[in-house]
């Protein structure tokens, strides 16, 4: 599978992957949403920022708390945080 060698351990699953930022960004870009469904760009922008400066953060691509790449997960309008202290991304969600 493209973007996965046995290097890394994935923190959800253990098992051992090597996730490449940058493969995985372009595998974001190309998946197609309904725009009425998707976030707008700068809630989008605004989500990511904040989970990369999350402690959940791993391997620059992947939440802790629930095993999504950020970049996937915090793509639909209705996505949230699942951090277990508070949605961290409520801040941003004005279009909840
Ligand atoms: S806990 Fe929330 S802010 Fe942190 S990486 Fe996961 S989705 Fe992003």
């Amino acid at each position: 599978m493209s973007g996965i060698t046995k290097t890394r351990p994935c923190p959800r699953c253990e098992r051992e992957l090597f996730l490449n930022p940058e493969k995985i960004a372009a595998l974001a870009a190309e998946i197609k949403i309904e725009p009425s469904l998707a976030a707008d760009e700068d809630v989008y922008k605004k989500r990511i920022a904040v989970c990369n400066g999350c402690e959940a953060l791993r391997e620059k691509t992947l939440c802790f708390f629930c095993g999504c790449f950020i970049l996937f997960r915090a793509r639909p309008a209705k996505g949230y945080c699942p951090h277990p202290n508070g949605d961290k991304w409520m801040p941003q969600n004005q279009t909840y």
